[in-house]
């Protein structure tokens, strides 16, 4: 349990489910504020709610992270009542696979504005406080997708790789009070999949699936990255299922 002294204001995008839902609750759990965002407010509501009854401290917001000014306005009104945003976990994902042949521009596009453009939005949004704090950390989820491009991943691979470089782009660029972490997921338990439209994507994902890990596994390593002394910064981690090839 974190002290006074080391509990952290933190927004989690994407907080609504899966990931960012379990990310939500490890790093309330460990005694850190959160504020969890995405743009399904009764699911933030029902988890907003429990972790509260848990003694957590917690609070919602909608938002949709492709909406820039949305996003600034979110961060500027936590740093408005809290006096600062230590951590960014830039979670928000949408994950809609299909082959480059399939054509689905409207997906593709989709996929660049959350994957892309919502992290952008989100440094866009963070790093001014960041900046002016002397102090800040981005944790994007990224994903083992960000490594490698297996058949139906070609375009939501390219956003991750794009968000991979992106964070280590921050890195480059910041004074060594701004930390970032990359946590590359490999196959989680999350509703990310549903959204896949494309019969052939939907059938290759049904054998990923089986070895699904539990979305606090990917929460644990969030948590390791941001607990970690103000020195030290942990760039990356890939966490996947022992059985996944
Ligand atoms: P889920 O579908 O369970 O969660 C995705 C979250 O993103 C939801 O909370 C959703 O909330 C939110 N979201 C989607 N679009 C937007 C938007 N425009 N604005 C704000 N929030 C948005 O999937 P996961 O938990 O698996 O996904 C979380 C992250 O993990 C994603 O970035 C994904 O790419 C990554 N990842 C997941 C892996 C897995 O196997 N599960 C593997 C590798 C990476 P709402 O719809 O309420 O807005």
């Amino acid at each position: 349990m974190n002290t006074p002294d080391s509990r952290k204001i933190v927004l989690v995008t994407g907080a609504s489910s899966g990931i960012g839902a379990a990310t939500a609750e490890r790093l309330a759990s460990d005694g850190h504020h959160v504020v969890l965002a995405a743009r399904r407010t009764d699911r933030l509501d029902a988890l907003t709610a429990r972790l509260t009854t848990s003694g957590a401290s917690v609070e919602s917001v909608q938002l949709d992270v492709v909406d820039h000014d949305a996003h600034r306005a979110v961060v500027d009104a936590i740093v408005t009542e809290h006096g600062r945003l230590d951590v960014l976990v830039a979670n928000a994902g949408v994950m809609p696979l299909s082959r480059l042949d399939a054509g689905l521009v409207d997906e593709w596009r989709r996929m660049v504005d959350v994957n892309v453009m919502g992290l952008l939005n989100g440094i866009a949004a963070s790093l001014p406080h960041f900046t002016r704090q002397g102090s800040g950390h981005l944790v994007t989820i990224a994903s083992i997708g960000a490594h490698e491009v297996p058949p139906t991943s070609a375009v939501y691979s390219g956003t991750k790789f794009a968000a991979w470089a992106i964070t280590e782009g921050l890195r480059v660029e910041s004074p060594a009070g701004i930390r970032v972490s990359t946590i590359s997921p490999g196959v989680t338990e999350s509703e990310l999949a549903d959204s896949i439209s494309d019969p052939v994507a939907r059938e290759a994902m049904v054998a990923y699936r089986a070895h699904a890990i539990p979305a606090s596994s990917i929460a644990g390593a969030v948590a390791f990255s941001i607990d970690q002394p103000g020195d030290v910064d942990v760039n990356e981690i890939i966490v996947r299922p022992a059985a996944q090839r």
